[in-house]
């Protein structure tokens, strides 16, 4: 026995869980998706999650058949289903099946997809060293287009991102918009520290609003670290004395090297540790937080 997906009201075994070759999700990647973590048994922020997945449907006309009570629901019991106490959900909505055209109005219900299981998605030593990124040349969408804050089915502007990181062997791109600001690496938000400042690019600079982003975010408030949203340039990643990234997946991690020059001391540094901590603790349960 495989892991026992949800699809469509209904959990059955991995091996069973099929969408069919006419939906929308296939041949348009239309639909949105989440990424969301299990830690001790709890769903992280999984309220913030929900509203994004239910904002994402809004903006590109897809109506989630189920509540996101229903939806919640479903979830827990995935994950139960699964045993899953330390993992991953990843919940897909995809158009549903419809007519050869682009025309999303062919299309029936919408499909809902739930799986829990685990991801790591980079070795753990390069959590202690820190990782390596170049600039991409794909710039992240501009708002006019399908905007950033989309969690869409339809990466393929980010995997232009990824692939340039991978034949450049290293770990992650960063993208910047079309104004040439930083907007976000290609599947995680970017933080830098300078002269004691932690700064993020706005949202509004080209990226998803990360959800590990607030949190940090958050917990650097608390802990009295200064913080600013700002625009950041080539010159700003060139010259951080730290510089991480934040994802569900990634969760917090350290870039040492950017281009070719090395960031601060060339291993991660205090805030970025500090913050980590605190993440960890956060996310576990810690209520200093
Ligand atoms: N940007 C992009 C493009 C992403 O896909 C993700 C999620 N992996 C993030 C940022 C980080 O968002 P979150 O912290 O909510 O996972």
């Amino acid at each position: 026995m495989g892991l026992l997906i949800w699809l469509d009201g209904k959990l059955v075994d991995e091996s069973q869980a099929m969408v069919s070759v006419f939906d929308h999700g296939l041949l348009y990647g239309d639909g949105v998706f989440e990424g969301i973590r299990v830690y001790g048994g709890r769903i992280f922020e999984f309220q913030a999650h929900l509203k994004r997945l239910y904002e994402s449907a809004k903006v590109i006309r897809l109506v989630i058949p189920m509540t996101p009570e229903e939806l919640a629901q479903a979830t827990e019991q995935t994950v139960k289903a699964n045993n899953i106490s330390d993992g991953y959900i990843r919940l897909v909505i995809t158009r549903g099946k419809g007519a050869l055209g682009i025309n999303p109005f062919t299309c029936g219900r919408a499909g809902v997809i739930i799986i829990a299981s685990t991801i790591q998605l980079y070795p753990p030593e390069m959590y202690e060293k820190g990782m390596k990124v170049i600039s991409a040349v794909t710039t992240s969408n501009h708002p006019m287009t399908m905007p950033a804050q989309v969690k869409s089915l339809n990466y393929l502007n980010n995997i232009l991102a990824k692939i340039e990181a991978s034949d450049a062997n290293v770990s992650e791109s960063i993208m910047y918009n079309q104004q040439g600001y930083v907007s976000e690496a290609s599947a995680d938000n970017i933080f830098i520290v300078r002269d004691g400042v932690l700064y993020s690019p706005s949202i509004q600079a080209g990226s998803l609003e990360g959800v590990t982003r607030s949190v940090v975010i958050k917990l650097a408030k608390k802990m009295g670290i200064p913080f600013a949203e700002r625009n950041l340039t080539r010159f700003d990643l060139y010259v951080a004395d730290e510089f991480f990234l934040t994802g569900t997946a990634a969760e917090v991690i350290a870039v040492v090297d950017i281009d070719g020059r090395t960031v601060g001391s060339g291993k991660p540094g205090p805030i970025t540790g500090t913050l980590r901590k605190a993440f960890f603790d956060y996310a576990n349960g810690n209520t200093n937080y």
